[in-house]
């Protein structure tokens, strides 16, 4: 999945009284990270407003969670090769020796965790390493809370 939005209400700053916003993140081939935008209206006086990069607050990744359920990394690698495919881990994902040993005897780690979306960044910057991976769903939107 390389986008994925959801909608919350807000309050207008402009009239006080309640509008929607759409939060989007999406992540394509060659992109870095995954990128947010928020978009609001509100039906009472018509106040638009149009914002990028604005990250996601706790708040806005539970809603995601709830919508589109917790993904996480899973490697598709023989046995053996740990060594070399926890320094790829390293390189590609900023994560300690420590975390990238874990990640490969099976215990879960938080950063491996996220949106869909932003498992899909981890995949593909995996990928261009020559790290197969795939995305797959940790916990379904009913139990993600
Ligand atoms: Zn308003």
């Amino acid at each position: 999945m390389d986008h994925i939005s959801v909608d919350m209400l807000r309050t207008c700053e402009k009239c006080g009284r309640e509008g929607r916003a759409c939060h989007s993140q999406c992540w394509y081939n060659g992109m870095d990270e995954p990128r947010t935008s928020m978009s609001f209206s509100c039906g009472h006086c018509g106040a638009a407003v149009e914002e990028d990069g604005t990250g996601l607050t706790e708040e806005e990744r539970l809603l995601f969670y709830r919508q589109y359920g917790i993904w996480e990394l899973r490697l598709d690698c023989p046995e053996g090769s740990d060594m070399k495919l926890a320094r790829s881990l390293q390189d590609v994902l900023g994560a300690s020796a420590r975390e990238a040993l874990l990640y490969l005897k099976g215990k879960n780690a938080e950063w491996s965790r996220g949106t869909p979306v932003e498992v899909e960044c981890l995949r593909g910057k995996l990928a261009a390493k020559g790290v197969p991976a795939v995305v797959a769903e940790a916990v379904p939107p009913t139990e993600a809370t």
